[in-house]
């Protein structure tokens, strides 16, 4: 006889009446995704967009990440937004350091990403020469949905991830090697 209960579908692995078996990464990788902490960096414009991302209309907590943290021990998604001057490059790289692993970084907007308009002496170009970029959202300023798009593209990166690649000796080595210039 055919069973009234309904069947979930396992990733991977083997799924049957009664029981459920998957990977612990898969498992893993899919809370990780789904209950992002914000921390936002944000110094100008491209800030004002994502408290438009988190208002109702576009409403973030649809993902998961409704969960503002203004500190960085509670969060593990750092989105920086705005133009980054090269005397506050250290203090973000150090805002970076104190966040606990696994956490990730998204350049939410042009300057964030590549120093944008600003080509002068005083401006970092781009977030990605003091601290490891994982997703770029393009825009001078991005739209909410973009954002949105950006954190999805994130959700992505952190499910396929394997438990423990930030806290192997390659990455740790890879971080070292971020300089600010
Ligand atoms: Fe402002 Fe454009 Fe820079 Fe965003 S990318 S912070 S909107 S100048």
């Amino acid at each position: 006889e055919k069973s009234k209960h309904t069947m979930v579908e396992a990733p991977e692995g083997f799924s049957g009446e009664g029981f459920f078996a998957t990977k612990l990464t898969e498992v893993v990788g899919l809370a990780r995704a789904n209950s992002l902490w914000p921390l936002p960096f944000a110094t100008s414009c491209c800030g004002i967009e994502f408290m438009a991302t988190m208002a109702a209309t576009y409403d973030v907590a649809r993902f998961g990440s409704e969960r503002m943290s203004f500190s960085p021990r509670q969060a593990d998604m750092l989105l920086v937004m705005g133009t980054i001057s090269k005397k506050m490059a250290p203090i973000l790289r150090q805002v970076y350091e104190q966040m606990a692993e696994p956490r990730w970084v998204i350049a939410v907007g042009a300057c964030a990403s590549s120093g944008g308009i600003f080509d002068t002496y005083s401006v970092l170009q781009g977030i990605d020469k003091v601290i490891p970029v994982d997703v770029y959202v393009p825009g001078c300023p991005p739209r909410p949905e973009q954002i949105l798009d950006g954190i999805l593209r994130l959700q992505e990166i952190v499910k396929a991830e394997p438990l423990n690649r930030r806290g192997s000796e390659k990455y740790k080595e890879l971080l070292n090697s971020y300089n600010i210039k």
